[in-house]
């Protein structure tokens, strides 16, 4: 069953409820939050690892070096690929 959070007290609800079962709250600010999420994730095709907002400090920075290693690794990647390409034609 799919659940949604909600924004003001951080209670999971089931997506079949409108409205928070532990304060009340209106549930559809966390499913359009989820929505903007989602969207925000398909629009980023390269896999490198995501740092939320809300993460700690020491996890993001650890995160950001690898992150960075990720995207030089993707780059030096892509450009063997079209390198090994153009020699093939
Ligand atoms: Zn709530």
């Amino acid at each position: 069953m799919k659940e949604i959070k909600c924004l003001h007290c951080e209670t999971w609800n089931k997506a079949v409820h409108t409205h928070c079962v532990h304060c009340g709250q209106s549930l559809d600010d966390g499913r359009e939050a989820e929505a903007a999420q989602r969207k925000k994730t398909e629009r980023n095709p390269i896999p490198v690892i995501e740092i939320g907002e809300e993460e700690p400090f020491i996890q993001k920075l650890w995160k950001r070096p690898v992150q960075w290693a990720q995207l030089i690794f993707l780059t030096i990647l892509s450009i063997i690929a079209s390198i090994a390409s153009s020699t093939v034609h």
